[in-house]
């Protein structure tokens, strides 16, 4: 039922020891991958799987030397890197050609930055070209291509090196589901064939059946509060994998409670100056997730319209989404007390099914009080309440969280905010003036204020 061949039997290709990634916030470096430690060997195919933002792009890059680590070392054949690794090439998302440069003259780009002569260009650029399918477009511009076709020129650009290690990704999310299978299927097959001109495949994904269709290995990334390795599954199903499979499912069923799921771990310890969790939901652990108030509550109607519950797997599929799409709609709910997550089961509280049954105003009522039970909605609230005349300036709250959050982070954070905050009437956003302002119905609890001081850590 299952073979071994190929998994880590190999010599080690690229060693990652301790790595550990901050980007400048306005405060501080902020962490957003910790820990990290992988090593790719020869003959396998590494997935890489985690949300979007739990830093598998980044982890990535420092693969291919394009960013250096904050700590630790990455190496390729045991020599740490000090640039690019000479022992990658990478396919990315969106393509990425130049679109004066014919398909041809794009795959031979690489190898002129490497300094090969012209007729050893042309060969070496045809024979990626005929490898990967693109026989026929030598010459045609990549407007005149399609999306599966542009990105065969990512993949025959990046393979006409002939790197150690093939990074890739997400090199199939922006293609259509059927041209995404169709290239996937075509890469695997490849790599079994054995003609593959490279001697690993490192990809990055959100999708986890794709993880689980290609990989050898399985490497799990979680992002709360900052990106490490949450697990590791070695896949050992035969090749083709048959997705309908009882072990396929069982797999993608135990990876995706695994992706869901929180608690169970325990924290690992975190970068020097990187708060750990506390029982009470604090900025730094409980951002919100990116999920509007539209999103949300259309969630908690179709999961009332089930009973209250579904599986994720299931809803995804229902909906013709991924579970990455589905994800910070669950997450918002569970954050405001409207859902339970079990697993990859989520289930309305009586809450939840409360602000869904609810009519306009007293949803929006309900959606208040949870709301304010939400870090940075609960302090733009209280410190709004406090301010001498219930205005204070975006740029108040964007200082606070810089505390925690890198700038791109604060921006999404403050949107989401902002969104939720008008919805449940608390406060208004004047985008002109860059200003928050208390709602007036909450001027007058200015009188009974209890509210202790909020704390930002
Ligand atoms: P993923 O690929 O898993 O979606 P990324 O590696 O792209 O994750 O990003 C991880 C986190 O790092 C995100 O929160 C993102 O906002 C942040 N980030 C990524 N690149 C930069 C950058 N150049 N500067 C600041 N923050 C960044
Ligand atoms: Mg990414």
């Amino acid at each position: 039922m299952t073979t071994t061949i190929g998994t880590r039997t190999g010599a080690e290709l690229l060693s990652v020891h301790g790595l550990t990634k901050s980007y400048a916030g306005a405060d501080g470096e902020l962490p957003v991958l910790a820990g990290i430690d992988v090593t790719i060997h020869e003959g396998e195919i590494v997935a890489l799987l985690g949300k979007s933002g739990s830093g598998k792009s980044t982890l990535l890059r420092c693969l291919a030397g394009l960013i250096p680590p904050s700590s630790g070392t990455v190496s390729y054949r045991g020599d740490p890197l000090k640039g690019a690794n000479p022992g990658t090439a990478m396919v990315f998302q969106t393509f990425a050609l130049l679109p004066w440069l014919t398909v041809q003259q794009n795959v031979e780009v690489g190898l002129e930055a490497r300094g090969i002569g012209a007729a050893r260009r042309r060969q070496a650029a045809l024979k990626a070209i005929d490898l990967i399918g693109l026989d026929g477009f030598e010459s045609a511009y990549p407007k005149e291509l399609s999306g599966g076709m542009r990105q065969r020129v990512g993949f025959a650009r990046a393979l006409v090196v002939e790197p150690d290690v093939l990074l890739m990704d997400e090199p199939f999310s922006a293609l259509d589901v059927l041209t995404a299978e169709n290239l996937r299927g075509e890469l695997l097959e490849l790599w079994d064939s054995g003609e593959f001109p490279t001697k690993a495949i490192v990809v990055v994904t959100h999708n986890i059946e794709e993880a689980v269709l290609m990989a050898d290995r399985v490497i799990v990334l979680g992002s709360r509060p900052y990106g490490t390795i949450r697990a590791s599954y070695d896949i050992t199903l035969d090749r083709p994998r048959d997705r309908d499979s009882r072990q396929f499912t069982a797999l993608i069923n135990e990876i995706y409670r695994t992706m869901t799921g929180r608690g169970e771990q325990a924290a690992p310890l975190p970068p020097h100056g990187v708060e750990t969790a506390r029982p009470r939901p604090t900025l730094a652990d409980s951002p919100l997730p990116a999920a509007s108030v539209d999103g949300l509550a259309g969630l908690a109607e179709i999961l009332q319209r089930h009973d209250g519950h579904l599986d994720i797997a299931a809803l995804a599929d229902e909906l013709g989404l991924e579970v990455d799409d589905l994800l910070p709609l669950v997450d918002a709910l569970e954050l405001l007390g409207f859902a339970t997550l079990d697993g990859g089961h989520v289930a309305l509280s009586d809450e939840g099914l409360a602000f869904s049954a609810a009519d306009v105003q007293d949803s929006k009522k309900i959606f208040a009080a949870a709301a304010l039970e939400v870090p940075l909605v609960r302090l733009i609230t209280t410190s709004l309440e406090k301010s001498v005349d219930g205005g204070l300036r975006y740029g108040f709250f964007r200082d606070l969280l810089a505390h925690h959050y890198t700038s791109e982070q604060v921006t999404a954070q403050l949107e989401v905010a902002t969104d939720w905050g008008r919805y449940a009437e608390l406060y208004s956003y004047d985008a002109n003036h860059e200003e928050y302002m208390l709602d007036p119905s909450r001027a007058t609890s200015l009188d009974h204020d209890d509210e202790p001081g909020m704390s930002t850590a």
